[in-house]
């Protein structure tokens, strides 16, 4: 077959690359003491997440919220849904100050929230947020009401809310009303429709009503959660065009393990892309005696592997085939993003700009030097058949070639060096 006798010609332009630009967004503050996380506006994207212990089981709380802050969610939502529940909030931020622990708490509120932070004035101050579902507010006068209660309440002790709609709980009256709407159209909308419409309609309508109440505009982030990854790109991308308020994402429901992942992952990685998204929680239905603090390192994970942030350095690994059938560089690829998972409390004050490291463990010479040459520190891992070394590349170059049973410590030991020398005080 005769071959191409030149090359395609190249593009007029280098490849359009990166996410769209963000959405212009009011900023919304979220406080305890000195530390200010800053939602929307020129913010990085906030990583958030919520517990599942029992509020009124302060110690309990205390704990796993300092998990989930050291694991790096910079805020951290606790349900406050009973009057036991509420006295405990005090406590839970006085156990987590005397850790040292000074991520806001977002209490999540539903039916009776009007009521608790009226009747626990301490709960209302120790809270950094309120979270307001607006479909689970009664009905009626009393629904208005009840919001108005709890505005006020968050205007008296100048806390920001976030408006998150729910279309599981999604407002009956404005549903029925809209449908209602729907049916008079000549060509009515299809039921879903008709519901990310609802969806979108009651988070800004409620939003309005807030500022109208006197909640300054800046201190409100929306949210419009459901479980279908198209649903959720459609009422976002709906939701940004049509209001300036700091949007929290997040697919509800997403499910357990890899689904769960998978389904967060697909749809706020579009939104993202997008330049849709000022702080972004990830709904994982933890295994029985899971570790909670996993929702963390995904939506890290999410926004660094999208270069939308950086925390903690990231090990590229090949998936190995048959060109590698012992399982040494799989080992080695885990133990090492652990490690340097593990170091990122201290590494993160001790050399700014680690996070931003990359590291190779390759299987084998199909393309472990290659790709350990493009790493700041790789090593390419000996495969069947091949001779048994493992070279080590550091910012390009190949420098030292490791052999024998200790190979994982001794690239460990290189790491260290290398992190030591390139963003330590000296660098
Ligand atoms: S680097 Fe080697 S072992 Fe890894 S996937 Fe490629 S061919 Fe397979």
């Amino acid at each position: 077959m005769n071959q191409p006798s030149s090359l395609p010609p190249c593009a007029d332009a280098p490849l359009a690359v990166g996410p769209a630009p963000r959405r212009n967004t009011r900023q919304v503050s979220v406080q305890w003491g000195n530390n200010v996380v800053n939602v929307g506006g020129s913010a990085p994207i906030v990583v958030q997440s919520m517990t599942n212990t029992d509020t009124a089981d302060a110690i309990a709380t205390a704990i796993q919220v300092k998990e989930l802050a050291q694991a790096g969610s910079e805020v951290v939502r606790i349900t406050v849904n009973t009057p036991d529940a509420a006295r405990e909030v005090p406590a839970i931020r006085q156990q987590l100050d005397r850790m040292g622990i000074d991520t806001p708490l977002v209490g999540d509120f539903h039916y009776n929230g009007h009521k608790l932070l009226t009747q626990f004035p301490e709960c209302a101050q120790a809270l950094s947020k309120y979270r307001i579902n607006p479909g689970n507010m009664g009905a009626g006068n009393r629904r208005e009401d009840n919001f108005a209660q709890m505005i006020e309440v968050a205007c008296r002790y100048n806390k920001p809310v976030r408006i998150g709609v729910n279309w599981g709980s999604l407002d009956s009256t404005l549903m029925a009303r809209m449908m209602d709407e729907n049916s008079r159209r000549r060509e009515p909308w299809s039921a879903q429709a008709v519901m990310r419409e609802a969806l979108v309609v009651s988070a800004i309508s409620n939003a309005q009503r807030a500022e109208a109440l006197g909640l300054p505009g800046n201190a409100i982030v929306l949210s419009c959660k459901v479980s279908h990854v198209q649903d959720l790109i459609a009422v976002y991308q709906n939701l940004a065009s049509r209001c300036d308020y700091p949007l929290h994402l997040g697919l509800t429901e997403a499910g357990m393990g890899s689904k769960g992942i998978v389904a967060s992952t697909a749809a706020l990685a579009v939104l993202l892309q997008q330049g849709i998204g000022d702080t972004i929680r990830i709904s994982l239905t933890p295994e029985p005696g899971g570790d909670r603090t996993r929702e963390v390192v995904v939506a890290q994970e999410i926004l660094q592997t999208m270069g939308l942030r950086a925390f903690t350095p990231m090990v590229v690994a090949c998936p190995g085939c048959g060109r590698t059938s012992s399982t040494v560089f799989q080992h080695l690829a885990d133990s090492i993003q652990a490690y340097l998972r593990e170091q990122m409390p201290v590494w993160r004050t001790r050399y700014p700009g680690v996070e931003r490291m990359n590291v190779a463990v390759m299987g084998c010479v199909v393309n472990g030097p290659g790709e350990s040459q493009h790493a700041d520190i790789g090593i390419s891992l000996p495969g069947t058949g091949e001779v048994p070394s493992a070279p080590v590349y550091v910012d390009g170059r190949r420098t030292v070639t490791l052999k024998g049973d200790h190979i994982a410590q001794e690239f460990q030991a290189i790491v260290e060096h290398y992190v030591e020398q390139r963003y330590g005080a000296g660098a």
